[in-house]
């Protein structure tokens, strides 16, 4: 058995960034550019109307002063439209939104500032307009003021969100290359295990793991592969690892304590799994297995067998799996591990000889106060989902140690908790 930290510097040393990988620009959503993204042409490619109106000469109106200046409409140009009529002094072009600027059009007058009606004026026709705060260039994007050809638009390391993703499209795009997706296979072993589309029979349990650890790999934006329920069979367990080795991770659960039928650690090592460590000084998740996986021309998988009951499963992926998959997906350090922060409790609550609990509470935080209450849950051990639920943190309780309401202990922070 070893300690925590321990079991968390070894996870760490095993894991290195997965090569990036070129994919399709939305495919990449969500994680960090490997590298740059240049644009392949000026934006905006031409000189674009900013708003609806007219565009104008210059000379007509920084003479004009407080007088309304009258126009010959030369034609008339809606957004996708373009024209080779020239605007001269004395002439306008009447134009929309996001429409090319015909020759010779300095800048627009907002179709507002017409005068008597005359906004609907048709080519040939003439209009007044009245812009007493003229500005030169006004409401004209010129080409390639947003950005060149060539330019580096989003530099390596970007995040792609929404916005980036729409700039990489602006661009043109259509393919980035980005850290890539972790691939994390999924296994649940136990022969009572039945699927949740199942009502289970006498002795029978529903798989929660599997649908558990899918999203949790999801939330961390890596790719869940599932691969179901397999028996406490050595010959099934070893089918379904053996294609759960393909992943980039394999996570398993159940089999890994003292039982007649753990047999995971034993089966992962036939199939040529490295043991890293085996049991924690830890609780709930004392059981839990590393190994990993060395391959020919592959990054190594990493393997964690975590103990069957769900809370320990649950606890097991947020301290060792969620670190693997941020270092994997080319993360900054600081996000690998759940946040820590100092709590003042609203409860009691109480360690274990010998071994650090992690206990689910509900964190708050008092408007315009940012120190964080943690709220202790009720929550009867090891195979307590439904006190899990809705646990915004973990309270880190030392071995030995008990607290009372009022005092400062240390929390993992699993999600922000609302202002209120
Ligand atoms: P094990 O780690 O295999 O000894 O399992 C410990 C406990 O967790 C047993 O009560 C199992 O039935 C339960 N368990 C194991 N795997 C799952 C799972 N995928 N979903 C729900 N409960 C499970
Ligand atoms: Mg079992």
């Amino acid at each position: 058995m070893i300690e925590l930290v321990d079991a968390l510097r070894l996870v760490e040393e095993a894991a290195t960034p997965l090569p990036p990988r070129r994919e399709r620009l939305l495919d990449a959503c969500g994680r960090r550019l490997a590298e740059a993204v240049r644009a392949d042409s000026d934006s905006p490619a031409w000189d674009r109307a900013m708003m609806d109106g007219f565009a104008v000469s210059h000379a007509d109106f920084e003479a004009a002063g407080d007088r309304a200046v009258e126009l010959t409409v030369v034609v008339d140009l809606a957004a996708g439209a373009t024209s080779e009529v020239a605007v001269r002094p004395g002439t306008a072009a009447r134009i929309m939104t996001g429409a090319a600027i015909p020759p010779g059009g300095e800048a627009i007058v907002p179709i507002e500032r017409a005068v008597d009606g005359t906004a609907a004026a048709a080519a040939g026709s003439r209009v007044r307009l009245h812009e007493p705060s003229f500005r030169p260039g006004q409401h004209i994007a010129r080409r390639g003021t947003a950005f060149a050809a060539g330019e580096a638009v989003l530099p390596a390391g970007s995040m792609l969100t929404a916005a980036e993703i729409g700039l990489a499209a602006e661009a043109g795009a259509t393919h980035v290359v980005a850290a890539p997706r972790v691939r994390v296979a999924i296994l649940s072993t136990g022969s009572e295990l039945v699927d949740a589309a199942a009502v289970p029979s006498h002795g029978q349990t529903r798989n929660t793991n599997g649908p558990m650890v899918a999203a949790a790999v999801s939330l961390l934006g890596g790719e869940a592969i599932p691969l179901g329920i397999a028996a406490d069979r050595p010959e099934t367990i070893r089918a379904a690892i053996a294609q759960g080795l393909a992943a980039d991770v394999l996570v398993l659960s159940g089999g890994v304590s003292a039982g007649d039928f753990d047999l995971v650690p034993g089966i992962l090592q036939a199939c040529g799994v490295q043991q890293v460590f085996h049991k924690v000084r830890l609780k709930p998740g004392k059981p839990v297995w590393f190994g990993r996986l060395d391959r020919e021309g592959a990054q190594p998988t990493l393997v964690f067998g975590l103990p069957g009951n769900p809370a320990s499963t649950l606890v097991c992926f947020e301290l060792f799996v969620r670190p693997a998959i941020g270092i994997l997906a080319g993360q900054p350090a600081a996000s690998w591990h759940l946040p820590r922060r100092k709590a003042v409790l609203t409860g009691r609550c109480k360690g274990a000889a010998g071994r650090p609990v992690f206990l689910p509470c509900r964190l708050t935080e008092a408007s315009g106060d940012r120190e964080l209450r943690a709220e202790p849950l009720r929550w009867t051990g090891s195979s307590d989902l439904r006190g899990l639920a809705g646990a915004s943190g973990l309270m880190a309780v030392p071995a030995g140690a008990s607290f009372d309401a009022g005092d400062t202990i240390e929390v993992l922070v699993r999600t922000l908790p609302s202002v209120g």
